[in-house]
C-alpha cells in the first residue's frame, strides 16, 4: 500500500553504545510525537536483533542493509532471508549503489534478492539511480527503466505491490548534492509510468516511491512535497536524532 516513509540507512557507522543510544533516542522521540509518516530505521546487521527487541512495538521498523540471494549454505560472511525473517525483522535494503559498486551487485543479482526477500515475507527497499556521466549524456531516464525492468519485471502484480521503491542518484548520495525537486519528481513520474504500462495504473499507485540522496531538514519538505515522492531514505541524516526527526517532521 502507497505511504509517506521517511527511511533511515545508517550504513557502516556506529559502534554499540553510540547504536543503542540512537536507537533509545528514537524510541523516546517516536513515543512522544505522533508523525504522518512511517518511520524505518536499517542498523548495521549486528544490531538488527537488539534493534528488534528496543522497537518491540514497531515504533519504528527494523530493515537490514543487505540480503544474501542464496538461502542457505557455504558462503561465509552472508545474512539469508531466512534469518533475517526469522529475528521478525521488516525487510531489506536491496540494490544500494554503494553496494553496486563496491561489492559488484549487478541488477540480475538484486532481483535475485528482491524474489527471495519477498519469498520469506521481508519488504525490500529497492534502490535504482543514474550516474553523473550517464545523467550529463542525458541518459538518465533510460539508465532508471532498464533498472527498474531487470530488477522487478519479473515479479507478478501482487508482489511488486509490496516493494518499496528508492530513487537514488549516484551523483547525490553522501556529497551534499540534491536532486531539485523537479528532478526527483520527473525520475519518481517515470518509475511509476513504466510500472503503470506493465501492470496498470491502480498497481502503479500503489507503490511508495522514496527519493534518497542528501535530504536535510532543510530540503525535505521541498522535496516530499512533490505529487510522486513519498517520503525518503536518508544517510547522513539518520544518524543523529535532531535531524531525523526533523526530516520526519516534514510531513506535518
Ligand atoms: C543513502 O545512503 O541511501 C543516502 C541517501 O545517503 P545520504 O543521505 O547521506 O546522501
Amino acid at each position: 500500500m502507497r505511504k509517506n516513509i521517511v527511511a533511515g540507512n545508517w550504513k557502516m557507522n556506529k559502534n554499540h553504545p553510540e547504536a543503542k543510544e540512537l536507537m533509545e533516542k528514537l524510541l523516546e522521540y517516536k513515543k512522544g510525537h505522533s508523525t504522518n509518516c512511517e518511520v524505518y530505521i536499517a542498523p548495521p546487521a549486528v544490531y538488527l536483533s537488539e534493534a528488534k527487541n528496543i522497537f518491540a512495538n514497531k515504533e519504528i521498523l527494523v530493515f537490514s542493509q543487505e540480503i544474501s540471494a542464496h538461502s542457505s549454505g557455504a558462503y561465509t560472511g552472508e545474512i539469508s532471508a531466512e534469518m533475517l525473517a526469522s529475528l521478525k525483522v521488516e525487510g531489506s535494503i536491496i540494490g544500494h549503489s554503494e553496494r553496486r559498486k563496491y561489492f559488484g551487485e549487478t541488477d540480475e543479482i538484486i532481483s535475485e534478492k528482491i524474489k527471495i526477500a519477498l519469498e520469506n515475507g521481508l519488504i525490500p527497499i529497492y534502490c535504482n539511480g543514474e550516474t553523473l556521466e550517464e545523467r550529463k549524456e542525458n541518459r538518465h531516464l533510460q539508465v532508471i527503466q532498464q533498472q527498474t525492468e531487470t530488477a522487478l519485471f519479473q515479479l507478478s502484480a501482487e508482489q511488486i505491490q509490496k516493494v518499496i521503491i528508492a530513487y537514488e542518484p549516484v551523483w547525490a548520495i553522501g556529497t551534499g548534492e540534491t536532486a531539485t525537486p523537479e528532478q526527483a519528481q520527473e525520475i519518481h513520474a517515470h518509475i511509476r509510468g513504466l510500472i503503470a504500462q506493465k501492470y496498470g495504473e491502480n498497481v502503479a499507485n500503489e507503490i511508495s516511491i522514496l527519493y534518497g540522496g542528501s535530504v536535510k531538514p532543510s530540503n525535505a519538505k521541498e522535496i516530499f512535497s512533490q505529487p510522486d515522492v513519498d517520503g525518503g531514505l536518508i544517510g547522513g541524516a539518520a544518524l543523529n536524532v535532531e535531524n531525523f526527526s526533523a526530516i520526519i517532521e516534514a510531513f506535518n
